[in-house]
């Protein structure tokens, strides 16, 4: 009974650790970060696993829940680690819906722009909010997040947001990087980290299918694994998705993404481009100054909806929740 008692004690001690972690610490020792797959397992969770590091002498563990799409960070001490490569993983976790999504994400790869992911569960009343954070000198639009915050008030707390982020907004704006982890904190949004690349280059001549990251010479490990680990040093966690600048990619890009585990997410409304959101559609906006009638256009959509927000007809989801058609959403009463 002793005995018992103290295990249950350590597993709950092994258990706040890992909550301690996952309530992102800064990385910034971070060492040897690969892609490094398998299957962890401290029952009865079973992870996949998609990197792995080292930070001030401890290893690490990136970790997807193949059900619900959550990432996490944990020491791999606390799991029994079976590696394994990158097909014998996915075909371990093949009913999962994070299986399904890389899935669907690859059958829709071969458009140039727009590929992957691009609407959610129709049914659903609501969309889920993308905004894009390319480089730009401009600061973060804050009013997207202050009104969103305003009109879901008694709604929905915190209000889910997808941020796709790139290495270079990262370094150049400290401050606005920090506000947004600030009203995280608070539960005033949850926000869901999309991988955007590093560099995010683009040419004003070039055609889409040498432009972007389809521009001759990038390194796609880099652009990807730099921008997580920028993350991480800033206290980000990474997300499964990834959103192609510019949305420009090809089939073989498509797939250089999903091996390394990302679910490429598109959009079937950039407000800015006159596309209208339909129940259930990935909106995309820009956050990084660039394209204020982007903004205007999402927030008069929002004032649009003031009485369904308030009646609880029209929500925002959480992009994990959305890319499943089988997700059964329990959390959220209509
Ligand atoms: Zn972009």
């Amino acid at each position: 009974m002793k005995k018992r008692l103290k295990f249950i004690l350590f597993s709950l001690l092994l258990s706040a650790s890992a909550f301690v972690v996952n309530a992102q610490a800064n990385f910034t020792k971070i060492e040897n970060y690969k892609a490094y797959y398998g299957v962890a397992t401290h029952l009865p969770r079973e992870l996949m696993i998609l990197r792995s590091f080292d930070n001030y002498g401890k290893h690490y563990l990136l970790l997807v829940n193949p059900q619900t799409l959550e990432t996490r960070i944990d020491e791999s001490d606390f799991y029994q680690v079976r590696p394994m490569s990158m097909t014998q993983a996915r075909a371990f976790f093949i009913t999962t819906p994070y299986q399904k999504a890389l899935k669907k994400a690859e059958k829709q790869s071969v458009a140039i722009q727009d590929a992957g992911i691009e609407a959610g569960i129709p049914k659903e009343t609501g969309i889920s909010l993308t905004a894009d954070l390319c480089p730009s000198h401009r600061p973060l639009d804050k009013v997207i997040f202050t009104d969103l915050i305003a009109e879901f008030k008694k709604v929905e707390r915190p209000v889910p947001v997808a941020l796709s982020i790139t290495g270079v907004w990262m370094r150049q704006h400290p401050q606005d990087l920090d506000w947004l982890k600030k009203m995280q904190a608070n539960k005033e949004i949850y926000i869901t980290w999309i991988n955007h690349s590093f560099n995010h280059r683009v040419s004003l001549k070039q055609p889409l299918k040498e432009n972007f990251l389809l521009e001759p010479g990038t390194d796609i490990n880099y652009e990807v694994l730099e921008t997580e680990k920028a993350m991480l040093k800033n206290g980000l966690l990474p997300s499964v998705f990834f959103r192609f600048p510019g949305l420009v990619s090809d089939q073989q890009l498509v797939y250089r993404i999903t091996d390394l585990g990302l679910i490429p997410v598109g959009t079937d409304a950039w407000l800015a481009k006159g596309q209208q959101p339909q129940a259930g559609s990935i909106v995309l906006i820009h956050g990084n100054g660039n394209e204020p009638v982007g903004v205007k256009d999402f927030i008069n959509l929002l004032h649009s909806k003031t009485q369904a927000i308030a009646k609880k007809q029209w929500l925002l989801y959480d992009l994990r929740e959305s890319v499943d058609e089988e997700f059964e959403d329990t959390t959220k009463t209509k």
